[in-house]
């Protein structure tokens, strides 16, 4: 028993909050109010709060205690009101990976599809790329809309993307950055607690979760997302949503390209009908299960067919587009993806020897994009959106004695011999090609959540 234990809210110290969770004892639903709507408005410092996650991380919260956590965390601002749109609400969701820029074609694919797509993302976390500073990298975008805000640009085009507003999930806006500098991503419950609070809170019907596993995911193991995906799944159907999660593949980049601009570029091409295969293969598939959640397609074969042929027909692009130009971006940079930022310096990483991509280190490639100046490694950090690194071979392709693996692409000289480094580090060049992997593994549904 601690002091904290059965206290009124009133009487609670976050000192106790955290000396309970670092033994390894359960928070009671007061204390985790306390704790989320004192770090909200400010009242709990930064340091207490670290404290806690590291606690939280290590000791893991219970169902429980996940539970509460996404409440609390909800109930931190404010739950839109999507209710004057007749067409479903459907959103997707990844729990972030490197190379991954399916919400930059799904969301404008699933509005050409009839759907509403109220986008709320996060920025680069850890290792991984965020969808805000993607987005950020076209010139004059605004993720920083108001609700009302948003409800406009759906209301017009179907789709926004923005970041958290003020009013939509506060908490998660300041643990996530906080998480992101004190090494306290990657556990089930903190990240479940993140996006289901935001996601929750969007209004929504139904939500599509892309759930990562592999070097370059928080969940390094297929058991682990599982784990996660089963969390995620149950949290949004005790709310009433219709949920679903794909564990997809994160054991290497997703497409050839990772980098902030270099990925808007890339989701343009496939959103164009063109883009690397893998992209597209796994944008059919979280697209179908949109269009299923949200009554376009009775099955997932149908609603890659729609998908497919909505991407041939233009209007996604077309989407986007519209988009783009309501959020106050440079539509001259969607027409000729040249015009978005460009780094001054390019080299190459070449293959030590003959053989094959058995394994690409995947986050590695995520922490040396970040070198380059692609993501933060503190709070305050600004990004370089030019920053990237061009994959020329991926895992089973063959590869000669001195060819080229990647190119570094950077502004900034500072930490490029680092970055190399790293990703000469992260191939594995093999003799004979590695077994072909599955790109969606598993799928996780209520049923299976029990
Ligand atoms: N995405 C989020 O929104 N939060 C996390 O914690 C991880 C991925």
């Amino acid at each position: 028993m601690t002091a904290s234990e059965d206290s009124p809210a009133g009487t609670i110290r976050a000192v106790d909050v955290i000396r309970k969770k670092r033994d390894g004892h359960e928070l009671s639903r007061v204390e985790i109010d306390f704790l989320v709507r004192g770090y909200t408005l400010g009242e709990i410092p930064d340091y207490q709060v670290s404290a806690w996650l590291m606690a939280a991380f290590l000791q893991g919260l219970s169902r429980e205690e996940t539970t509460n956590l996404t409440d609390a965390m909800l109930h931190s601002g404010e739950i839109l009101d999507l209710s004057e749109f007749s067409a479903a609400k459907i959103d997707k969701h990844s729990t972030g990976g490197v190379g991954d820029k399916t919400s930059l074609i799904l969301a404008p694919l699933a509005a050409a599809g009839g759907l509403v797509v109220p986008m709320i993302s996060g920025r680069g976390l850890g290792h991984t790329g965020g969808t805000l500073d993607k987005l950020e990298a076209i010139p004059g975008f605004n993720a920083n809309l108001s609700t009302a805000g948003l409800k406009e640009i759906l209301h017009t085009c179907g789709c926004a993307m923005i970041g958290q507003t003020a009013e939509i999930a506060p908490a998660d806006r300041l643990l996530y950055s906080l998480r992101d500098v004190t090494g306290t991503v990657e556990s089930p419950s903190l990240i479940c607690a993140s996006i289901m609070s935001k996601k929750l809170a969007e209004g929504i019907d139904g939500l599509v979760l892309d759930v990562k596993a592999g070097s370059g995911a928080f969940m390094k193991t297929d058991d682990d997302a599982a784990l996660l995906a089963e969390l995620l799944v149950e949290t949004g159907c005790r709310m009433g949503k219709k949920t679903i999660a794909l564990i997809t593949d994160m054991d290497q980049p997703l497409g050839m390209r990772v980098g902030n601009a270099a990925e808007v570029d890339e989701a343009l091409a496939v959103l164009r009908g063109g883009g690397p295969e893998d992209l597209r293969e796994l944008c059919s598939e979280l697209a179908a299960w949109m269009f299923h959640l949200g009554g376009r397609a009775t099955t997932i074969e149908e609603g890659k067919n729609l998908a497919d042929r909505l991407i041939r027909s233009g209007q996604p692009f077309e989407k986007f587009r519209e988009m783009v130009a309501l959020q106050g971006g440079d539509t001259d940079a969607i027409d000729n993806p040249a015009l978005l930022p460009r780094a001054a310096h390019a080299l190459d990483v070449k293959s030590p020897r003959s053989g094959y991509v058995g394994a690409i280190q995947c986050d590695t490639v995520g922490t040396a994009c970040m070198l380059l100046g692609g993501g933060r490694e503190k709070k305050e950090d600004s990004i370089d959106s030019a920053a990237e690194i061009v994959l020329h071979k991926k895992s089973g392709d063959r590869v000669s004695a001195g060819e080229s693996l990647c190119t570094l692409m950077y502004n900034s000289q500072a930490r490029a011999a680092h970055a190399k480094l790293m990703i000469e580090q992260s191939y594995r060049i093999v003799d004979s090609p590695p077994p072909s992997r599955k790109l969606v593994r598993r799928v996780i549904s209520a049923v299976q959540a029990g």
